[in-house]
Parts: C-alpha cells; structure tokens; sequence
C-alpha cells in the first residue's frame, strides 16, 4: 500500500483525491512527519527558505520515480500551495500511468459553478478558459462542455428569487438492487417492506401537509417538485394517486410549475400508473434504460429487457406525454465502448426531450464494488461519454446540467442533455445548489440556500426509522423552518452578488 508522506504541510484531503484520479480504488497510508517508507511512497514537502516557499514532490512508486520542485513567494497563502502541489502531483502520476484525467486537479462535484462564478465577475469565456486551464489543469475539451452548460443555465440561474424553493419526495423502495446503487432504496420483494409502504406513504403526507404549511408561513414560492427515490412507480395505482393527490391539495400552486415523476425502472409501468401521472398534473417523467443491452441488464440485477423500456416509452407517448427523460450510465459491468453507443444511439432514436449520460459511480456500499479489481481502466468510459456529447449534440441536444460524484469511474461527470426549452429545471436547482429544497420522505435532505452558506438538515435514511420517529421528523421541519427564516426577502434576486456562488 502507497504511503502519503507530508512534510510540513497537512494538505491530506486534496493530495488524496488527486492520487485517487489515478488510482480510483487504491487505499493509502499517511504519515505527517516526514518520514518515508524504503519504497512505495509519495513525499509532498513545505519549505519556507530566504528566497520563498519550496513545493516539491517525491515519487518513489514500484517501477517508477521522479520528482518536482517550484519556489513560490514568500507568505504564498495556504491553498496556493496546496494547489502547486496538486499540479505536480497530477503531472508525475500522468507521466507514470499515462493517463490524462480531463477535469485536471478539480477534484469537486460542481465544476460549473466556479465558470458561473467567473462569468457573473464579468470574465469572457476566454478569460475562464484560460484561468481554469492553467491554474486546474482542464481540458479544453471539458471546459467547452462547462462553458455551454453554463450558458445554458445563466437565464434560469438569474430569476431566482431567495425565497424560491424545490419540493423534493422520495419514495425510497425499488423492484430490486442493481448491483451499483449505493443508495438506501429497499426492494419491494421483501415482506417487511411490503408492509412497512402503507405506513411509510401515510407518514410522508402528514410531511408533506407540514412542508406546505412551513413554506406559506415563510412565503416562499414553489418553483419545482420532484418525486424521486427509488422508483416512485414502485406504488401500486391507487398508492401513487394517494400520494399525488395530496401533493396537489397541499401545494395548490403546482400547476404552474415543473413537475417531474420518476417513472424509473420500466418494469414497474403500467397503462393504469401513467394515466394517474398524467391526471396528477406531473408536466415531466423519467423511464431510465441505462443500457440497452440485455445482457448488461441482467448483470447489473435488472429485471426488465431494453424492449420493455422502449415499450414503456412508446405508450407514454401515445398516452401524450411530451417530456420524457431516459438516463443511460457508461461504464457498467459487461459494457464495452461499442455497447455503449449502441445504447445511445438508441435512445437517440426514441428522441425523448431529455437524454441524461451517468459515469459510473462506485460506491463502498454497492454490491458492485466488492467485485473490483484494484484499477479499473476508465478510458473506454471517458471515450463513451465523448461519443455521448458529439453525438447528442449533432442530433439537437445541449448540455444544461453537468456535476461529478466521488469515487466516479475516471472522475468523469454526468451530464443533462436537453432539447432547447426542455431544461429539467429542478436539476439545474439543485446540482448549482442554487435554490432551497424541501424534501420529504426517508434519505430526503433539505437544504436552506442562505447568503454564502447552505444549511442542511436530514431526514432518517431508513423507512422503518422514518415511521418510528416521526415526531422526530416533524421536530427537524421545526429546525428547518428557524433556517428559512433568515433567508432574505423576497423580491431581491438571489445572483446579485459573487457571495451567493
Ligand atoms: S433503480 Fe436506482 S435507486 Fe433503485 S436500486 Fe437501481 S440504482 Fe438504486
């Protein structure tokens, strides 16, 4: 195991995730005195000297060494440093694996918030190219596809009012485990669970009628919903209409605004729960392939063929629904490049509004990550998403949403691909982190967007936690309320100044 060593510096978290870019599934050791192992190590050494701060890096890895050094003035802040020992890292462990990450030395999830950051300083786009090219090492490739997303949300982003808000709901169950969730969505198959949704489904009404009464007290103004999870349409017909009856009684103004319904796994469509989608006023759904290749269905512990999804699409056409989503992922197990386009160029073909492109994220707590080997080749994923933005593009779409997750495949991103006017304008919310959510349900986090900081507060992951204690729920909306409170008035736009990014 590599042991990072540091020497009078700390910079652990940004070095870790720098290494990690290029080997995503490694473990390290760490040591904050200086003292190297005979072998198989990383030094990162701060010196203060007459003539300036020195940052070098030492790589003594099997079959591999070399090392770099920069002198920067003296009194150079703290981050400057980090960032110069980032950049010298990334450049030796390039040069050892010869791989080339495209977002460079960004190792966040909201890449595109530091280019509307820029853009609202009253920078060109040459200006941010520039910056981000030579101080985080980008790509120019990835910085194209940022600039456009940020283009693409800049109007949306700039009629946001701070008293705005996105109403979440989760409906955390599915009709079983793909092998690469990490999320705490249960399958509907077992027995307990069976029983616990009645209970489950009443709790989240009794949320969702305080919700509604904590934001009118407020007076903030609803702007999206999205029921999510899990697979919403998990919910029997007569379940989904509870759910989203109350959902119109409570929150009357939802017929004015975006309102999606994740429809999710195909195998749990039917002609009798789109129909209740549709009287529910939803104006977007999602029926997600991910891929379409049966075989990497049923690896990924899928229960449903690529002709079941494309089956559900038709119908939801044919029922009128004129704003569907599909997502797709690349990189999943058994996929290869060739599979991969062959997927999107099917779900190209379907032409719905929205085509959303996921980068595999591995996650501790997935089934799948017990069955990596310890590095994962993720070029032919960068590949993939490449042929995904040309092809896309080509074919009408734009990119409008873009964020990365930890422990991606290749640090790569996911990103939202819209015909102009199809924007999902709660992804955009909620990816910039750019407006309040409300959210409701077990795993929901609600988020106060305040000026220059985000307040959180969490909901119990758990559905049996949910129910057991509830009251304990009703106590956080409390907490969150107190948050809301301190949001400014109304009518002040939200992008007036840099500290709102
Ligand atoms: S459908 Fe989504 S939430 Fe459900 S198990 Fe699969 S990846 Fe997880």
């Amino acid at each position: 195991m590599t042991t990072l060593v540091f020497a009078g510096n700390r910079y652990k978290y940004e070095m870790e995730n720098v290494a990690k870019l290029f080997f995503p599934l490694a473990h390290f050791h760490f040591d904050y005195e200086g003292r190297c192992p005979a072998a198989d190590y990383i030094l990162f050494a701060k010196e203060d000297r007459p003539e300036g701060v020195c940052l070098s890096v030492r790589a003594d890895l099997p079959g591999y060494r070399a090392e770099s050094e920069n002198t920067l003035p003296a009194g150079t802040p703290d981050n400057l440093c980090e960032e110069e020992l980032a950049r010298q890292l990334y450049r030796l462990l390039e040069a050892h694996t010869g791989i080339h990450p495209q977002w460079g030395i960004l190792t966040g999830v909201r890449p595109v918030k530091l280019v509307q950051k820029r853009l609202l300083e009253g920078k060109t786009d040459e200006e941010v190219r520039a910056e981000l090219k030579s101080r985080d090492l980008v790509s120019d490739h990835k910085l194209d596809l940022a600039l456009k997303v940020a283009h693409v949300q800049a109007p949306i982003l700039s009629g946001i009012r701070p008293r705005d808000y996105s109403l979440y709901l989760s409906i955390p169950y599915c009709p079983s485990r793909c092998s690469y969730c990490s999320f705490v969505s249960q399958s509907v198959t077992g027995k307990k669970a069976v029983e616990l949704l009645p209970k489950y489904l009443m709790a989240l009404i009794k949320e969702l009628r305080e919700t509604a009464r904590l934001a009118e007290r407020q007076g903030m103004r609803l702007r999206s919903v999205y029921l999510g999870g899990g697979t919403p349409t998990v919910l029997s017909a007569s379940q989904l209409r509870q759910l989203t009856g109350a959902v119109r009684q409570y929150f009357p103004g939802i017929g004015a605004v975006e309102y999606t319904i994740e429809a999710g796994r195909p195998d749990t469509i039917t002609p009798e729960k789109l129909e209740v989608i549709k009287e529910s006023g939803a104006t977007r759904i999602s029926i997600n392939p991910q891929t379409f290749s049966d075989e990497v269905l049923m690896r990924i512990g899928r229960k449903h063929t690529a002709r079941d999804t494309a089956d559900c699409f038709h119908m939801a056409r044919e029922m009128g629904f004129d704003d569907i989503n599909m997502d797709l992922i690349a990189g999943l197990p058994g996929d290869s490049y060739e599979g991969f386009c062959r997927s999107l160029l099917t779900a190209r073909d379907l032409s719905p509004e929205n085509i959303t492109v996921h980068s595999l994220t591995v996650k501790r707590s997935s089934a799948l990550y017990a069955g990596l080997g310890e590095m994962e080749d993720y070029r032919p994923v960068q590949k993939m998403m490449d042929f995904a933005a040309g092809t896309l593009m080509a074919a009408g779409y734009d990119p409008y949403y873009l964020y990365r997750q930890k422990n991606t495949v290749g640090n790569l991103e996911n990103v939202g691909y819209a015909r102009p006017g199809h924007w999902g304008e709660y992804n955009i919310y909620i990816t910039e982190e750019a407006q309040s959510i409300l959210a409701c349900g077990a795993g929901a986090v609600s988020k106060a967007v305040l000026p220059g900081k985000i307040e959180r507060v969490y909901n119990f992951k758990y559905p049996y936690e949910y129910i057991g204690q509830f009251q304990d729920i009703l106590e956080r909306k409390g907490e969150l309320e107190e948050k809301l409170s301190l949001l400014p008035a109304a009518e002040r736009r939200r992008y007036e100044t840099e500290q709102d990014l």
